[in-house]
């Protein structure tokens, strides 16, 4: 498969994901190149982040408002334009059409070029791992939103005018065809991964650094750069490359 790298930086992105923590584990090297150079980029994320907890005695309101601070101080590491916390309960998100119409307004509100998201089709990763509900959930709704409703103006018209998104960039995907080039970026990303302490540990600062870099590096080998992020990218509009 020919790869190829992310070059350009949009006006403007939209990256939205599941829980608190995923658009910097999933793609906060390249946020974070965006943002630098000059993009307007905001995230979204549509759940309280709940139930990210082993311990059966957590508070989940408590947890939730500690994410919720959690997201704001990664948004401020990897330099965002905002992020919108849609606070839906972890795990609850399935066949809500609420969900799309929420995602349409956002997109054209915010009107990015591209939209960076998860990739739904993704359910198994190997044989040791089954692809989080809310991530196929949120993915499947982002696809939804962008192709077609955000840029037809016959769906939820009374979420503003009509915007076509450019391109989509999928992460957590099975088949990645492009790279963003992280190696400026990767402790930028890191440090806004640090952010989400609940998630982590104490003892985080030991292993996260190296976790990162070795995944980054495994991505990197793919794309022929040091270290890397993966996506499979549609152009929904081919003559704009981004
Ligand atoms: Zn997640």
């Amino acid at each position: 498969m020919a790869g190829e790298l992310i070059t350009n930086a949009p006006r403007r992105a939209l990256a939205v994901y599941a829980h608190p923590d995923d658009p910097e584990v999933s793609c906060g090297g390249l946020l974070a190149r965006w943002a630098a150079a000059g993009s307007e980029v905001h995230a979204v994320v549509a759940t309280r982040g709940d139930k990210g907890s082993a311990d059966p005695l957590t508070d989940p309101t408590e947890l939730a408002s500690r994410r919720a601070r959690e997201v704001d101080a990664a948004a401020d590491v990897l330099g965002l334009a905002g992020v919108e916390l849609l606070g839906h309960p972890d795990g609850e998100l399935a066949g809500k059409t609420e969900l799309v119409e929420e995602l349409v307004g956002l997109v054209r509100r915010f009107r990015p070029d591209v939209v960076v998201g998860v990739d739904p089709t993704a359910v198994f990763f190997g044989d040791g791992y089954v692809n989080h509900v809310d991530h196929r959930v949120v993915g499947w709704a982002t696809l939804d939103a962008v192709a077609p409703a955000a840029s037809s103006p016959l769906y939820f018209p009374g979420q503003g005018p009509a915007h076509q998104v450019a391109t989509l960039l999928l992460s957590g995907t099975l088949e990645p065809d492009t790279w963003a080039d992280v190696e400026g970026t990767l402790d930028t990303k890191v440090a806004a991964m640090f952010c989400h302490r609940s998630q982590m540990g104490d003892d985080a600062g030991e292993w996260l650094g190296d976790f990162v870099r070795q995944r980054a590096a495994e991505e990197g080998r793919r794309a022929g750069v040091r270290f890397a992020e993966g996506f499979r990218r549609i152009r929904l509009v081919p003559e704009e490359v981004s």
